[in-house]
């Protein structure tokens, strides 16, 4: 029977409507899977080592020399070689530090697009997928991430720091090398906003954190996928998304920026263990990764930062688009059930097992 749920913290509505994955048409698993051979590097990837110069300088390059990891960076002559991770200005951004835009009044209402889009390429190797990517190389990935994301919050047209991925053509990737990007905003995104609005409400009125309350709920209930130390991932109860799903910290934390080492590692290994599960889970499927953060101005109201991951398997069509409301055919509750079983083979994978 089809159920209309309401989002935990958002207005967003979505009908849970097991009945439509019956319909031969209906569901499909998108593949990232290539006819082509895979390389390690492709000469034509302008991401890929040996490539440096088709990118602008890159602000940051870590390179791993003797046991340690060294933060450098490009100059517009010399490209550093041999790295981990780069992160660069995006060469097509969506946003400028040098916007002139006029500001113009509703009903037409504009203003500049000030802002910073950045690329961070997540591993040398052309053929890397997000799936299987190395637990060290995920600690390499957030540190980076952490380090960018307190920077551009120090610029003084920053509200908000946008971290997503882009994974496979149906996500939205232009490029099939894995990467990052990084871009800011002037003002909280709709649903940051919509999400800090309704846990400051709760906390000024019942003093508790509307997060940490969906959190007691979901540990161990029906759509938990997987449990760290200190990270619990789940299937949220009004997932837009066939197969999405959410990775908290235990911990009531509102600032990425002070996320532990020792924390960092445990979320890479839970990023580890639950990218893999959906990779088994879907076949691969084309899927987008967002950090929800809090801006770290401080006239802005705060959320429990997360991560939300979101399969793309089914399209959204004509009642997503013209009313906001989502279909989705593959019950949250389902959705755990086949993502905990894989994410927990991972897991034995992963500490040898089996
Ligand atoms: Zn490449
Ligand atoms: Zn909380």
């Amino acid at each position: 029977m089809p159920e209309l749920r309401k989002d935990y913290f958002t207005n967003r509505l979505v009908l849970i409507s097991p009945e439509r994955i019956k319909r031969p048409t209906e569901f499909r698993v998108a593949k990232n899977t290539k006819s082509t051979p895979i390389l390690s590097i492709s000469p034509d990837c302008p991401f890929c080592p040996g490539n440096e110069d088709k990118t602008p300088p890159a602000e940051l390059v870590l390179v791993g020399r003797e046991n340690s990891l060294l933060k450098l960076a490009d100059s517009e002559s010399e490209r550093v070689t041999g790295w981990t991770v780069r992160y660069f200005p995006n060469k097509f951004p969506a946003v400028s530090p040098d916007s002139e835009t006029r500001y113009n009044d509703p009903p037409l209402q504009s203003e500049p697009a000030f802002g910073y889009h950045h690329v961070m390429i997540v591993t040398p190797k052309h053929d890397a997928s997000y799936f299987s990517l190395p637990t060290e190389q995920w600690v390499d990935i957030l540190a980076t991430v952490q380090d960018r994301v307190r920077w551009l919050y120090s610029k003084k047209t920053v509200s908000y720091v946008s971290v997503f991925i882009n994974s496979g053509t149906d996500a939205g990737a232009s490029f099939a090398h894995p990467h990052l990007q990084t871009l800011t905003l002037t003002r909280l995104p709709p649903l940051i906003q919509e999400e800090a609005e309704t846990m400051h409400r709760d906390m000024t009125e019942l003093s508790t954190c509307s997060m940490c309350k969906v959190l007691s709920i979901e540990m161990n209930g029906p759509r938990q996928i997987l449990q760290t130390d200190n990270f619990v991932a789940f299937a949220p109860w009004a997932s837009t998304h066939a197969y999405e799903f959410w990775i908290f910290p235990k911990r009531h934390e509102t600032s990425f920026l002070k996320v532990s080492q020792k924390e960092i590692e445990d979320l890479a290994r839970m990023l580890r263990a639950t990218l893999g599960g959906l990779g088994a889970t879907l076949s691969s499927p084309a899927f987008n990764l967002a950090f929800h953060i809090s801006s770290e101005k401080k006239t802005t109201k705060q959320i429990h930062w997360h991560l939300e991951v979101y399969p793309q398997v089914v399209k959204w069509a004509g009642l997503e688009k013209g009313s906001g409301v989502y279909v989705n055919p593959v019950p949250p509750e389902e959705a755990a059930k086949a993502l905990g079983a894989s994410s927990r083979r991972e897991i034995a994978q992963m500490i040898g097992i089996i």
